[in-house]
């Protein structure tokens, strides 16, 4: 018999299971908490619930939360994680702890159906979705669980090709049952699925990130396919227009790349194209992979991109890259591993 995992259900699927043998909101709460807050493996450990219940749950279903079955340690201390699922499924998460906050970056698909032609994940291939339990059991199953303040989708796959389990996540992720970490905490980034958008900024409070490449559309469709069915400049003005409560930001991620993407052209369009928004703008060092002629735009060159941003009255930072040396970036691990397992 094939169990019901419980991590990736939420409370109301959790009480719609225990209802039927006479338990309530409460024991729905207390498994919940003993999931998503006590990340405890075995239910026959699990505290506070009826030994009756205890029971069925032993032979109805399985906590589900499975460990990874490869880390690799950065010299900044970044923790890259290789997951396998029960249908040897690939996907990776990295763990970047700082001073003052600590962050999971969670894979939503195995693999990505993008097709962008310069990212690893793209050229690993598709092999299909994770579920919002394999999302969050990138989060509750690693080491250091419990030190995590920040999640971001930024891992393998595209979050809104998978909107209906990442919203799931996000609401276990958010929720005072859940994992209870604030949705200000919580960033979802995209190339841009105009339709998804849509459902995750009615259907969440988490902060969303556009990667964009380039402002100008000819250059981002040979980056960024998706441009072309969804031009980003529509996603940008409904994000513009989109009435934003206080603490949820809207961002731009903008990977910098020397002579490519990093000319005083871009610059002007990039101030067109966010001026009078509240949309921030990220500029990230550029890492080439193997045999990659490109470079990163420099340190300096980032800064005078930031700093004419924000004369503009445009919020912008230059963020630094953390795991550079383990390949902390999308689906480098399980593209390195792939013929290993
Ligand atoms: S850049 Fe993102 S959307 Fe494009 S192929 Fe890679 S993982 Fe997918």
């Amino acid at each position: 018999m094939i169990k019901e995992t419980l991590n990736g259900k939420t409370l109301d699927d959790i009480y719609q299971l225990i209802s039927t043998y006479g338990f309530n909101l409460f024991h729905a709460a207390l498994i919940a908490k003993n999931i998503y807050r006590k990340r405890i493996t075995d239910i026959s450990q699990f505290h506070g619930i009826p030994r009756q219940l205890h029971k069925i749950l032993t032979s109805v279903t399985s906590a589900g939360i499975f460990l990874p079955v490869h880390s690799e340690v950065s010299t900044d201390n970044t923790i890259k994680y290789l997951f396998r699922n029960d249908e040897e499924k690939q996907f990776e998460t990295v763990y970047i702890p700082d001073k003052k906050r600590n962050t999971v970056c969670v894979s939503t698909q195995s693999g990505c159906r993008m097709g962008c032609p310069f990212c690893v994940t793209g050229k690993y291939g598709f092999y299909g979705n994770l579920s919002a339990g394999e999302i969050v059991n990138q989060i509750i199953s690693i080491p250091d669980a419990s030190k995590v303040t920040h999640v971001v989708f930024m891992g393998m796959g595209e979050p809104m090709d998978n909107l209906e389990n990442v919203l799931k996540a996000c609401r276990i992720i958010t929720a005072e049952w859940g994992m209870a970490i604030s949705s200000r905490n919580i960033t979802v980034s995209t190339v841009g699925i105009t339709r998804s958008i849509k459902s995750f900024l009615e259907q969440t409070e988490c902060n969303l990130a556009i990667s964009l490449f380039s402002p100008f559309a000819d250059e981002r469709i040979r980056v960024i396919p998706v441009e072309k069915k969804y031009p980003v400049h529509e996603i940008i003005d409904l994000l513009k227009n989109y009435p934003v409560r206080k603490k949820r930001r809207f961002s731009i991620a903008y990977v910098m790349i020397e002579n490519v993407n990093d000319t005083n052209m871009h610059l002007d369009e990039l101030k067109a194209m966010l001026g009078g928004s509240k949309i921030r703008v990220n500029l990230l060092p550029y890492h080439p992979g193997k045999d990659d002629p490109h470079t990163s735009s420099s340190n300096e060159r980032m800064l005078y991109f930031k700093h004419n941003l924000v004369i503009s009255g445009i919020s912008a930072s230059v963020r630094r890259s953390r795991g550079a040396d383990i390949s902390a970036a999308c689906g480098l691990l399980a593209t390195g591993l792939k013929k290993e397992f």
